[in-house]
């Protein structure tokens, strides 16, 4: 099977929306000699252009106390959330957003409704790349090689479903503010995302009731979701088991800030 075939035994297609999380070295360990531009190739050939392909491009530039951060150029500034998604963001036909903290690079159809102005004060939330996908009929989370850690459609879910925590920064231990700082200037921000590596306890919910399944193909393991049903199962999940969201106690300050003052 080469890539393209297992793209295809994913299930996708034509004219999907589609968002991709990915870890190059896993796809390389099964696919052998594929380079980056080879991946992206292959997605924006199946999908089309009156599909979209999404990457999150996420820098985190946020303000500090300590006076010392980095600034957001939507153009220069590097994504710091994988291989693929910064080769994405350079080839052709790519937009990216001017979220400081979380920006996207858009490619195809979605581009008609989002430009690259878009940098909602929720960079997850309201107004943001991952409600657009919520409110198309034919979109899609792409996983390739990642698990649910990595799952930025739940930050999205977090704030929908108003977890306890939802506009609450449990960043304060790094001296982060709630300010995005680009070239442009500061923008106040609400609802920060916070740690998401106990968003594989929905991802196993999802695999143990049958609702997701998980395509191994020489130790790359891989997801092809419908995003009407996370959000479906997402809002049933994180509304009752919420403190299931967090991670266990006294393993990450990030969650324990949340845990001490909402449950
Ligand atoms: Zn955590």
């Amino acid at each position: 099977m080469n890539f393209k075939e297992y793209l295809f035994e994913l299930g996708l297609s034509a004219n999907q929306h589609i968002i991709v999380h990915s870890s190059f070295k896993k796809i390389i360990n099964s696919f052998h000699f594929i380079t980056p531009n080879e991946v992206i190739s292959e997605l924006k050939n199946i999908v089309s252009k009156s599909g979209s392909l999404i990457f999150p491009t996420f820098t985190y530039c946020f303000k500090k106390v300590s006076g010392d951060y980095e600034i957001f150029d939507r153009l220069k500034s590097k994504s710091k959330v994988g291989l693929l998604s910064e080769t994405f963001r350079l080839s052709d036909g790519v937009i990216r957003t001017s979220s400081p903290t979380h920006s996207f690079a858009l490619w195809g159809n979605v581009t008609k409704f989002l430009d690259e102005n878009n940098s909602p004060e929720s960079p997850l939330g309201a107004g943001s790349v991952l409600e657009w996908l919520t409110h198309q009929q034919n979109s899609f989370v792409l996983m390739l090689g990642t698990d649910f850690s990595s799952l930025s459609y739940g930050h999205y879910l977090e704030v929908a479903a108003k977890v306890p925590w939802f506009d609450y920064s449990p960043w304060d231990y790094m001296n982060v503010l709630p300010i995005g700082v680009s070239t442009k200037g500061e923008q106040q921000l609400e609802e920060i995302p916070g740690c998401a590596k106990s968003f594989v306890n929905f991802e196993s919910y999802l695999l143990k009731e049958n609702l997701i399944h998980r395509y191994g193909y020489e130790g790359l393991t891989s997801y092809f979701i419908s995003v009407k049903l996370l959000f479906d199962e997402g809002m049933k999940f994180f509304s009752s088991h919420y403190e299931k969201l967090l991670c266990e106690k006294n393993t990450c300050l990030a969650c324990d800030s949340r845990r001490r003052k909402f449950l």
